[in-house]
């Protein structure tokens, strides 16, 4: 038994060993990755139900790795937020969102874009500076972004947290609460946080259509979000019978594969003027 545990231990340690070599390595591969330019900016719609009209897109992050080919995000974004990389990472999202936007208003497209912000970012407290810079730069309002927070990114430190959103929201970005209903009951922060929209979970989504618990869990926090004066957005709508549902509901804007799939930033306004044709 006792050569057995040491065994195991030895295991351990070398598995704790390799473990912290591929993390330092995927770390290297993160900073790499931006130097070489093999982030894409991809973007999905979001449409007002009721009439279909495009009102704004998500930014999505890509990883386009020379070896491992497409990278999807759940796959890099945790050990991102873990390790701190994802402050360069929402810089550069925020950036390619904000050219996006000059290039779409150039065009004579006005969409807001929903930008994903994760704790570490709402920890940071240059952030709303920085983000300010980009605008500027860019010549974009900041008006025309949305972030999108999850409830267990406030719950990490609600009070900087705050302070950070408060900025944000004053310089007029509009706020989000992302992935709602899944993590901590937080309904309390709903009321002290400057939120203009809830945006349903599409676990809640997917399935509305046969199972009544999940439509009941969407009906009910479409008027829990009217009732407290926010914008309601479902993703994960994959079908017409969702949308049809979700409309007669009162949601009031959603996105998911039934409109499209996230595509390339630089596919968007074509996508725009046929989906308007
Ligand atoms: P999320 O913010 O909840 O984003 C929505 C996810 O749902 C996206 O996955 C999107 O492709 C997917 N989706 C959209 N419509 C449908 C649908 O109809 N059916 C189904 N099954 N899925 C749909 P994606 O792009 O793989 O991103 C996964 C998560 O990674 C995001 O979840 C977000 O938490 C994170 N993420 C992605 N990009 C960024 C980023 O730039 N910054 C940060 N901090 N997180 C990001
Ligand atoms: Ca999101
Ligand atoms: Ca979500
Ligand atoms: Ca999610």
């Amino acid at each position: 038994a006792a050569k057995q545990r040491n065994e195991g231990a030895v295991v351990y340690e070398d598995a704790i060993d390799k473990g912290s070599q591929q993390s330092l390595s995927l770390l290297t591969e993160l900073r790499q990755a931006v130097e070489n330019n093999e982030f894409r900016l991809f973007v999905q719609p979001k449409v007002t139900l009721a009439t279909g009209r495009v009102v704004g897109v998500e930014a999505l992050v890509r990883w386009q790795h020379p070896v491992r080919g497409n990278v999807f995000p759940d796959q890099f974004i945790p050990f991102a937020e873990q390790t701190g990389f994802i402050r360069v990472l929402t810089h550069w999202v925020l950036e390619r969102s904000a050219e996006l936007c000059h290039a779409l208003a150039q065009r004579g497209i006005h969409l807001k874009v929903s930008v994903n912000l994760s704790t570490r970012d709402l920890l940071d407290q240059e952030l709303p500076f920085k983000f300010g810079e980009i605008f500027m730069r860019h010549h974009v309002s900041p008006g025309a972004f949305c972030l999108e927070i999850t409830e267990s990114a406030i719950m990490d430190d609600p009070v900087r947290a705050q302070q950070t959103l408060e900025r944000l929201h004053g310089m007029g970005c509009d706020l989000s609460i992302d992935d709602f209903g899944t993590g901590y009951s937080s309904l309390a922060y709903l009321k002290r946080l400057p939120v203009d929209e809830l945006k349903i979970d599409k676990s809640f989504v997917l399935n509305m259509a046969n199972d009544v618990g999940d439509a009941k869990i969407v009906r009910s926090t479409i008027d829990l979000g009217h009732n407290m004066g926010l914008r309601v957005v479902a993703e994960g709508i994959e079908s017409e019978a969702a949308w049809h549902i979700l409309a007669e509901m009162g949601c009031d804007q959603g996105q998911g594969y039934f409109m499209s799939r996230p595509m390339p930033a630089d596919q968007l306004a074509s996508w725009v003027e046929t989906w308007r044709a």
